[in-house]
């Protein structure tokens, strides 16, 4: 149940009307432990990846918790080893992180175009290359660190690993301060992690002195690393474990994402009613209905519609109807006697002994765990924690 007088102060202070409707607790301490446990299982230093805002948790915030350097911190490395480099997918977001004063190094893993390439020079990036004129490009524009990419089966981007030889002389010219692939199926027990592997040692071997004995190798997402340890090569990739959110119950990783948001009304539904659009849900005998201030434009997903579930006085309720744009109702007949209008709803994450995990959520809605925490909308503002808070009943509430 509840402990109300368990609320974590926030670390960096939200807006006054953060907590009214809907918004989102991030736990940091728990993105600081994932890291330790993928770094420990990983056994090589890390490339935190931070791509699409660190995955809707807060691009700064993760980049700061997971100890980047950042010009005036004096408190550099906190708790954690600090990671080799922070990817990013886009410049834009590498912009960010410089203009905050982060010094780390950054790997941005998408192909960028050409013309991109004198503003990842100015950004201190590090590209990931794989055609001959990008790289003579690169090269031109000053030749800082580059990665090479090498396709093994994603079919994404990269150089098909049974194409590389054409490279050899102009890696030999510029040679790479990394080489790295990336699996499509590191979450199946299938043999595909192993074909990618053998391609992607071939491409080396066939490359042969064009890469650089001491040439960064690196291969692993979040995925790979929690299916072997440690990893091969130099440096591992995790993205969504740090998050909290990995098939990996067995590394442990703890929720980071605790959605909420307000019962703002309240009613009973007789017998044979219809709750929300299209009518999909309706009452057998009267059911007890809370209506809460979040929907899709939040990020809360219509495929959750009568398929969701979420924690209210840390109970499991079911998600009644169609999720709509704004609001979203929930049957709450279990909880009749308790359920108050300003009550706290989880839709993602902790309350109580509960927990409603990203991946269990994904699950009901038939969606990827990326697509849930990367599709949280910013308009349930973001809230930071060292902990994850709890919520009182509002009798405790002091109004402000
Ligand atoms: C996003 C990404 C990762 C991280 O993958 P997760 O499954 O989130 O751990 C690693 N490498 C590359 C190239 C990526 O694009």
């Amino acid at each position: 149940m509840l402990q109300p007088h368990a609320f974590s102060e926030p670390i960096y202070s939200p807006r006054a009307s953060a907590t009214r409707r809907a918004w989102v607790d991030i736990n940091l301490d728990a993105i600081r432990q994932n890291a330790r446990r993928l770094r420990a299982r990983a056994g090589v230093p890390l490339v935190a990846m931070v791509k699409s805002d660190g995955y809707g948790t807060g691009l700064l915030p993760v980049v700061r918790t997971l100890g980047a350097a950042f010009v005036g911190d004096d408190d550099t490395v906190r708790n954690v080893e600090a990671p080799w480099a922070f990817g990013v997918a886009t410049l834009d977001e590498a912009a960010v992180l410089r203009q905050a004063g982060c010094t780390a190094r950054v790997l941005c893993t998408t192909p960028l175009t050409v013309s991109e390439l004198s503003d990842a020079r100015s950004l201190d990036v590090r590209p990931a290359l794989h055609r001959a004129e990008d790289i003579a490009v690169w090269s031109a524009l000053g030749g800082g660190a580059w990665h090479l990419s090498i396709d093994t089966g994603m079919s994404r981007a990269g150089v098909r690993w049974d194409e590389v030889v054409p490279l050899a002389s102009v890696l030999r010219d510029h040679p790479p301060e990394g080489v790295f692939t990336h699996f499509h199926s590191a979450d199946l027990t299938d043999a595909t992690r192993e074909t990618q592997e053998r391609r992607f040692l071939d491409a080396r071997r066939a490359l042969g002195h064009a890469v650089p004995p001491n040439a960064l190798i690196h291969s692993d997402n979040s995925a790979a690393i929690a299916a072997r340890g440690p990893s091969p090569g130099h440096l591992a990739r995790p993205g969504i474990g740090l998050y909290g959110s990995t098939a990996t119950t067995a590394l442990g990783l703890e929720q980071v994402v605790h959605l909420r948001a307000r019962i703002v009304d309240l009613r009973d539904v007789h017998d044979k009613e219809s709750v929300s659009y299209g009518a999909t849900f309706r009452a057998s005998g009267t059911r007890r209905i809370a209506t809460v201030a979040i929907g899709y434009a939040d990020g809360y997903r219509r495929a959750l519609s009568n398929r969701g579930e979420a924690l209210v006085h840390g109970q499991r309720v079911p998600v009644a109807g169609t999720v709509t744009m704004d609001m979203t109702m929930l049957d709450v007949t279990a909880l009749s006697n308790i359920c108050a209008i300003g009550d706290v709803a989880t839709l993602i994450g902790r309350d109580g002994d509960d927990c409603l995990f990203t991946e269990e959520v994904a699950a009901r809605g038939g969606l990827s765990p990326y697509e849930l925490l990367v599709g949280l909308s910013l308009r349930a503002p973001r809230q930071y924690f060292e902990s994850t808070p709890t919520y009182p009943p509002v009798d405790d509430v002091v109004p402000p």
